[in-house]
């Protein structure tokens, strides 16, 4: 009946595989229900942690940083909710995100506690451009010890 519900190859156990999705920027159900057929594993960007479903090791770049390296993650269990589309609130901070870096801010990201986010701060966009050489368009700041998230959860622990 479906078009598109014929393009999957049932899995022999799990047949069409139905997984409720969640939202892959804040893991709150997304209210979405997918059909993976034999796309069982989970495999996990080496790099940044991104999770794709597929029946075999991916062989497409990350759609978050572009890597190609991967590792297998789990099995997808029965009832497991899988990642889907950002809700209603990531798609606005992204929507937001992205007008604060067409407005000159910079991308930056924590290597140790994994923290991302935009600097907006004059000073300190201009600092990193000035540093890196790149005056147009986006440019990132990877932190090693003077993030501040890092340096807040320290003072704080029990925050989080
Ligand atoms: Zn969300
Ligand atoms: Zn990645
Ligand atoms: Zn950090």
């Amino acid at each position: 009946m479906d078009e598109e519900k014929n393009t999957i190859t049932l899995h022999p156990v799990h047949g069409a595989n139905g997984h409720l999705g969640y939202c892959p920027g804040c893991e709150q159900p997304s209210g979405e229900l997918m059909f993976l057929g034999i796309a069982n594993t989970v495999f996990v960007c080496e790099q940044c942690g991104t999770k794709l479903l597929s029946e075999e090791m991916p062989k497409e770049e990350c759609p978050t940083c572009g890597s190609t390296q991967y590792r297998v993650d789990h099995e997808l269990g029965t009832g497991e909710t899988i990642p889907g589309s950002l809700c209603k609130t990531c798609r606005e901070k992204l929507e937001h995100e992205e007008k604060l870096l067409k407005e000159g801010g910079i991308y930056f990201r924590c290597l140790t506690c994994n923290q991302k986010g935009i600097i907006t701060d004059k000073e300190v966009c201009d600092k990193v451009r000035e540093k890196s050489g790149i005056t147009e368009g986006p440019v990132g700041v990877e932190f090693e010890e003077d993030c501040p998230f890092c340096i807040q959860r320290k003072q704080d622990p029990e925050s989080n």
